[in-house]
């Protein structure tokens, strides 16, 4: 059945269908590479302004350039038939990958989103909604890189008839809400989609599922999900948060931008290893080990994990002065990645060409703020933009003012904690005042202040960076306090709840705080509702084994 050839390419075997045509290996004729050939069914050709849009957005698709972009080679049309290729990737589909493994361990999910973050954050940057985000159209090559294809193809087929007719709508278990509503895509559309896939890789299962395609699109707009964490009980609360609000109904309440879901999944990272770092500071040495072994099963997976870990730092603690600083996983990975980066660097940096040493750049970009991404300005971009500025001064400039912003966030954070060595300015010595409230928990007196501070800095016009900075924390102030609000107003309820029913029926208000405390430890602004559950349980303990001592 396969086609022998179309326009230059020469069609070796069928990679895949789906809703809008095959997808075809292809060799060129001439220049004889490789390329995955979509054929259109040629039915399409015939609707209305389908040529014009087609055209207009391959266009656009053109300028896309991304490490985690499929890359659109070369359109056309033979004998009536349009096709486009685009770089093939020797790989799976995370549909595939799914299938094999059914779902992913957190952290995985987080690495592998980090990198569909930035595929999105180009895109958007370029005026371009992907409206079709779905595992079938995130490609996985053989070193686990992920592109994302299909960008923008959905709109070509937008108001085609045939989305109505024709089944094109294959999988509507990621689409937004407002698109299934038939409203117009918008960025935060992709982040909808980019939540479903988080949900599906991180459960197994989409958020929504039906019979058929129009009750799924039902459920998107009306219906509501199990938390991935009822699924998942080891996953922490602040991912399982994160993805809920992605998946919000109402597109003014997900995340602003992929940039924001960045940092969020980034910070998540970090506070886990922080927690994990605190944790073993804090537990007394016999604790993690009875607990463990009495434990069993029963305890949620948080805790569990937390323990064994707890565990092994307090093991190792015993034996190792230097526990500090080196039982701190995460210190160890980075002096690894860093030997390993350095070794890779001395050995091939020479031979690299300027692509590659670009995708270098922009792998590093994706850990967590810190020395990778100094190395990556030094290392690559700014040797690229000496070499050639006009072709890379516009790819590399967005992450050129990521890395001033990470350093201004520094030098603001660091000279707080270590006790200034060098003199602060006056912009740093307020914005480190505004780290400290927000360091206490005082969401509100930081929020306040940093407004204070931001017009003095919208006059000066030495403090660019620190400009930045400011309108960054703002927005992440925002959302805190909207969380924050909206977690404690719902602690506060079920906590009333519990002390409602604690008279007549003890035992359901002690599995209420047992459950407030299990799953909100952890929670960055819950700490005073955790310790009323705590105190309530200690109460009600107290009183019964008062009880018990009598007889
Ligand atoms: P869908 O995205 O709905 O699955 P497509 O027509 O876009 O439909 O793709 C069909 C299949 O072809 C995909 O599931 C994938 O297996 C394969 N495919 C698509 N694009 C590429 C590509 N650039 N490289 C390799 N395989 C691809
Ligand atoms: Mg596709």
């Amino acid at each position: 059945m396969t086609p022998e050839r179309i326009g230059p390419y020469h069609l070796e075997r069928l990679l895949g269908t789906g809703g809008m045509g095959s997808v075809y290996l292809g060799r060129h004729r001439d220049a004889g590479y490789l390329a995955a050939v979509k054929v259109l069914p040629a039915a399409m050709a015939r609707e209305e302004g389908f040529v014009v849009r087609f055209q207009r957005e391959v266009e656009a698709l053109r300028q896309l350039k991304s490490p985690h972009i499929v890359q659109l080679y070369d359109d056309g049309a033979d004998d009536g038939t349009y096709y486009y290729a685009m770089e093939y990737v020797d790989g799976e589909t995370l549909t595939d990958l799914l299938k094999r493994e059914r779902r992913l361990p957190w952290r995985e999910v987080i690495a592998m989103t980090l990198q569909m973050c930035a595929a999105l954050k180009a895109a958007h940057d370029a005026g371009i909604i992907h409206r079709d985000l779905k595992p079938s159209n995130l490609l996985i090559s053989a070193d686990r890189t992920i592109k994302l294809s299909d960008f923008g193809v959905a709109q070509v087929f937008a108001a085609s008839r045939l989305t109505v007719t024709g089944g094109i709508i294959g999988t509507a278990e990621y689409m937004s809400p407002e698109q299934a509503q038939g409203k117009r895509a918008s960025r935060r559309s992709d982040l909808y989609s980019l939540g479903a896939v988080m949900y599906v890789m991180l459960t197994g299962r989409p958020p929504f599922s039906g019979e058929s395609a129009i009750e799924v699109l039902k459920k998107h707009q009306f219906g509501q999900f199990d938390r991935p964490r009822n699924f998942v009980p080891e996953l922490p609360s602040w991912l399982d948060e994160l993805v809920c609000q992605m998946l919000e109904k109402d597109p003014e309440k997900r995340p602003p931008d992929a940039y924001v879901v960045s940092k969020r999944l980034q910070e998540i990272v970090a506070k886990v290893e922080l927690q994990k770092s605190q944790d073993s500071l804090e537990a007394p040495l016999s604790d993690g080990e009875t607990r463990l072994a009495g434990g069993g099963e029963q305890i949620v997976g948080a805790t569990l994990m937390r323990d064994v870990i707890r565990g092994e730092l307090s093991r190792d603690a015993r034996t190792d002065g230097l526990h500090g600083l080196f039982n701190n996983l995460w210190v160890l990975l980075g002096l690894l990645a860093l030997l390993v980066a350095g070794g890779i660097y001395t050995l091939r940096g020479r031979e690299l060409n300027s692509e590659q040493r670009f995708a270098r750049g922009v792998k590093l970009m994706e850990q967590p703020p810190g020395r990778e991404w100094l190395q990556a300005r030094n290392d690559y971009f700014l040797p690229l933009i000496e070499e050639d500025p006009e072709r890379w001064k516009p790819q590399v400039s967005n992450y050129l003012d990521d890395i001033a912003l990470y350093e201004a966030e520094s030098r603001v954070t660091n000279r707080r904690r270590s006790g200034a060595r060098t003199k602060a300015s006056e912009p740093e010595r307020w914005l480190g005042q505004v780290r400290s409230r927000w360091d206490a928990g005082d969401l509100p007196g930081a929020y306040r202040l940093l407004n204070e501070v931001r017009p003095l800095l919208e006059a000066d016009d030495q403090s660019e960076p620190l400009r930045k900075l400011a309108t960054r924390w703002s927005d992440m102030l925002q959302t805190q306090l909207a969380e924050a609000s909206d977690v404690e107003a719902y602690l506060k309820r079920i906590l009333q709840a519990a002390d409602a029913v604690a008279q007549e029926d003890p035992e359901r208000a002690q599995q209420i705080w047992k459950s407030v405390i299990e799953l909100y430890q952890l929670h960055p602004t819950a700490g005073e509702w955790v310790a009323i559950a705590r105190l309530r349980l200690q109460m009600l303990d107290g009183g019964s084994k008062t009880g018990n001592d009598k007889k």
